[in-house]
């Protein structure tokens, strides 16, 4: 990762070789309004990466300057969830803390004619901005004095204003051709509480004005930030420069990252959760870093996803098959490799005695035995996968279980089925089977080739499990609305067995059932009620 080159990094090497940065800083600035998604991966690892590769560091600030939408209890999950994607901030700051300062910034402003006071309605304000084509109309409240605006604004800090009754505005061009400098509002009124200063505060300072400030009074070199604030950037630089900041920070752009069939949108994501289509922030269809640990996604799998779809400077959106594939790589050396049966079919091995149960010796990773070994039982009952077995051998390519046909199951002996039991419905219920004891695994038996390779759960030692399965968040075309995409069909869910071995498995250990897929441990597991996630299907099956 730390090799990889891009727009950031040689900007970043020019600033230390002319010598105008020695250090580099960095910073992460979430809102603590909702909790974090593989979007805002992208960005920790931009951010992170980009100072730690120069022996340089990162703060985590909390930009919590909108009280009416901001809570601790993201606060508290946008660190855990930091720190679980590998990062640790070297500071955690939170830019209400800084409102004072920000404050006698903004009266620097004023003192030099640069804001001004604005009784304007916010309808008139925004009407008089004009458009991209129309210059806007000067506020008749513009050319107020210095006085007047200096008390205006200590009377709008000491509350006498209501809501909406007036604000801050810079005074810079309103016939600008960035829609960003006609006078950006730069503090209004709320009376809501916030966070972390409670009442303290009625005047909020906006993004746009707080944001450098925030960057500047940390002394962040490089303000990395996505694509959508590159028209802020003369504002930006507007903002740092007139408050006279003696730390000028730079922002630089990156593209956002989108993933199809997917939604990074903190606004929909909460209507989710709010509407009950999802069961939290943390439901494992969700893009969220939640979701996705409660998947199983391992954070060496995002990083790797996130860093091999590149920095660039513009948006990019991958394929879902690109993340699905760095997650497979990162478990297949990690995961244990095990047997469970997501829909069972029984089968008796009627030539097998009853009451009798032997174990196979079994490493759960050929080719890393340092994951240990259990023991696989074997009886006269087993269960199969109700797909690996037909009546009839349909064609030479089928190579399971049929009537009249020999499999080798997995670390045990070979079966060959001899007939069926069907229940009233006509369904089969229950295949049965005879082994040959000479062809046990090990024995080095290869008289004959069997049909095939199947896996199978002990029926006795077995325990029952419930999986899950995850389709797509959502589905059907971009002009549809974003509630209607939902695809209700997202979750489905089996019950069935999986071998011993697992009944003591914890949250988040993740496994390969061989033949199915990767599935991980749901934190609501439990021993006499196994759950399994699915993480990704094995990208080619056995079959
Ligand atoms: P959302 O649009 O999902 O609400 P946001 O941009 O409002 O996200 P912030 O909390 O403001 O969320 O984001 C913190 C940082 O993460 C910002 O610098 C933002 O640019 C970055 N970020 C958010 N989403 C993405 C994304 N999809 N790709 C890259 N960076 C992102
Ligand atoms: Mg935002």
């Amino acid at each position: 990762m730390e090799n990889t080159s891009n727009f950031i990094k040689t900007i970043i090497e020019q600033d230390l070789e002319s010598g105008k940065h020695h250090e580099i800083i960095t910073r992460f600035p979430p809102e603590p309004n909702g909790f974090l998604h593989i979007g805002h991966a992208r960005a920790i690892i931009t951010d992170f990466e980009s100072a730690k590769q120069y022996g340089g560091y990162t703060n985590l600030r909390y930009d919590d300057t909108n009280p009416e939408k901001e809570d601790d209890i993201y606060v508290k999950s946008i660190l855990e969830d930091i720190r679980w994607l590998g990062y640790e901030p070297k500071n955690v700051y939170f830019a209400s803390d800084y409102f004072e300062e920000m404050y006698e910034r903004a009266i620097v402003l004023i003192k030099k004619g640069l804001a001004y006071v604005d009784h304007s309605s916010a309808e008139e304000i925004a009407k008089d901005r004009g458009n991209v084509n129309t210059p806007g109309v000067e506020s008749k409240y513009r050319h107020r004095s210095i006085e007047e605006n200096l008390k205006l604004f200590e009377d709008m800090r000491l509350g006498k204003f209501k809501e909406g009754e007036c604000v801050l505005r810079a005074k810079i061009d309103m016939a600008s051709p960035n829609m960003n400098m006609r006078d950006p509002v730069l503090y209004r009124i709320s009376f809501a509480e916030h966070h972390n200063t409670g009442t303290k505060w009625c005047i909020y300072p906006m993004y746009d004005y707080a944001h450098p400030l925030e960057d500047a009074i940390e002394g962040i070199t490089h303000s990395l930030c996505s694509l959508e604030f590159e028209d802020h950037r003369p504002l930006y630089d507007w903002v740092v420069r007139e408050t006279e900041m003696p730390k000028i920070p730079r922002q630089i752009e990156f593209g956002r990252l989108n993933i199809e069939n997917t939604v990074m949108s903190k606004r929909f994501l909460r209507q989710l959760v709010e509407e009950n289509k999802v069961i939290g922030w943390d439901d494992p269809r969700m893009p969220t870093l939640r979701g996705m640990r409660r998947r199983g996604y391992t954070p060496e799998a995002i990083r790797n996803f996130v860093v091999s779809t590149g920095l660039s400077k513009v948006n990019s959106t991958a394929s879902f098959d690109m993340l699905e594939a760095a997650v497979r790589d990162d478990l297949q050396d990690h995961a244990k490799r095990v047997m469970a049966i997501i829909k069972p079919l029984k089968v008796t091995i009627t030539n097998y005695p009853e009451n009798k149960i032997e174990y196979f010796d079994v490493l759960y990773h050929q080719d890393y035995p340092e994951l240990g070994s259990r023991k696989i039982p074997f009886s006269r009952h087993i269960y199969i996968e109700q797909d690996d077995f037909v009546l009839n051998k349909p064609n030479n390519k089928y190579k399971r279980l049929a009537l009249n046909e020999e499999v080798r199951l997995f670390h045990a002996y070979f079966i060959k089925a001899y007939d069926v039991i069907y229940d009233d419905r006509g369904d089969i219920i229950e295949v049965l089977a005879t082994y040959d004891e000479n062809t046990k695994s090990g024995s080095g038996f290869n008289e004959r080739k069997p049909n095939g390779t199947i896996h199978y759960v002990e029926k006795t030692h077995g325990y029952h499990a419930t999986f899950n399965f995850f389709g797509p968040l959502i589905i059907g075309d971009e002009s549809m609305d974003l509630m209607d995409r939902f695809n209700k069909d997202s979750w489905h869910v089996e019950h069935g067995m999986v071998e011993e071995a697992l009944k003591n498995a914890h949250a988040l250990d993740k496994f390969q059932f061989m033949r199915n897929g990767y599935f991980s441990v749901d934190h609501d597991s439990k021993k006499d009620h196994l759950v399994f996630n699915e993480i990704v299907p094995l990208k080619s099956s056995y079959k």
